[in-house]
């Protein structure tokens, strides 16, 4: 049976807009000692702008930003809605794709017109053999250099454009990773699909120093797997999009949820409303207060 105490925590987060899936999980909550934060949609908004724009190959930047929009148009991925929202804003018309395939935390790859597209990061493009001439590794440096994810864009094998994309860090978390530090919570990383220079440029901005970066939505997992071997007890906060399986891994999958995945609410044993990260510091106070009561 549920102690009157907790039913009554439950109750009081929900109303702050800390929906907490039962009371196993506020114990665990108030014994978090790591912390895991998802970058893209989590410590960022989750709704990049397009940057720098460099083609290679006589290609023209609304002919590649044209075929990769088409491909990504069946991707929730941020970037992939970036990219058909910026098509659209230039008024490009696009074609239709055949053979979507995404691959988690890494890019997508679809037919159009005919031709096979690959849009995605460079790791990707390295496992798929694609060559990556000098002038590209020079316009990813520069990408890297100004914290900008690079979308490397291939037509039939070549890549043929890449493109950066800048997010903004949400208002709200310098302030809240300064509170779950002030919380004693001063073991915090950030996990991310993404490449080391713009996760770095975030992290910066949040005061989060330990960064973990190119990891598949698999790995993020695994890494919070050898964290509990150490005996922590993590706690990952992410939106769902390619990080599900380490919410499901996490002692505490903290999943926001007015983000608009329902992967994340379903994988997250506690969802936040509203202004994303903004009631977690106070979320854990009331955990640590609730076991203090019941025990
Ligand atoms: P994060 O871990 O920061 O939330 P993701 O795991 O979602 O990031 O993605 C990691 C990287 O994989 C992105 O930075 C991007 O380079 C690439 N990527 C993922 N999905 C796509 C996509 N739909 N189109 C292009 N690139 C993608
Ligand atoms: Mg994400």
């Amino acid at each position: 049976a549920t102690p009157a105490a907790v039913l009554a925590s439950l109750a009081r987060l929900a109303r702050s807009g800390v929906l907490v899936k039962g009371g196993a999980a506020i114990e665990r909550l108030a014994k978090v000692d790591c912390l895991a934060f998802d970058k893209t949609g989590t410590l960022t908004e989750g709704r990049p702008e397009l940057a720098d724009r460099r083609t290679f190959g006589g290609w023209d930047p609304d002919g590649v930003l044209r075929l990769a929009a088409a491909a990504e148009r069946s991707s929730e991925h941020p970037l992939a809605r970036l990219l058909v929202t910026e098509a659209n804003r230039a008024g490009l018309d696009l074609p239709l794709s055949d053979d979507f395939l995404a691959h988690p935390g890494a890019g997508v790859e679809a037919k159009v017109e005919g031709r096979s597209i690959l849009v995605g990061n460079l790791r990707l493009f390295r496992e798929r053999g694609i060559a990556v001439a000098p002038e590209v590794e020079e316009a990813l440096d520069a990408l890297d250099e100004s914290g900008q994810t690079a979308l490397l864009v291939a037509v039939e094998g070549q890549i043929v454009g890449v493109l950066g994309a800048r997010d903004r860090v949400r208002a709200e978390a310098h302030d809240v990773v300064h509170a779950l530090k002030h919380l004693g919570l001063k073991d915090q990383t950030i996990l991310t699909g993404d490449r080391l220079a713009p996760a770095r440029a975030i992290g910066r901005k949040v005061h989060i120093a330990q960064i973990e970066a190119e990891l598949t939505p698999a790995a993020k997992a695994e890494w919070i797997h050898r964290k509990q071997h150490e005996g922590r007890i993590v706690a990952m906060i992410g939106d769902g999009i390619n990080d599900a399986p380490a919410l499901a891994m996490a002692d505490v999958g903290i999943a926001l949820g007015g983000v608009g995945t329902d992967i994340a609410a379903e994988a997250g044993s506690i969802v936040l409303m509203g202004d994303p990260l903004m009631p977690l510091p106070g979320a854990i106070e009331q955990a640590r207060r609730t076991v203090r009561n019941i025990r």
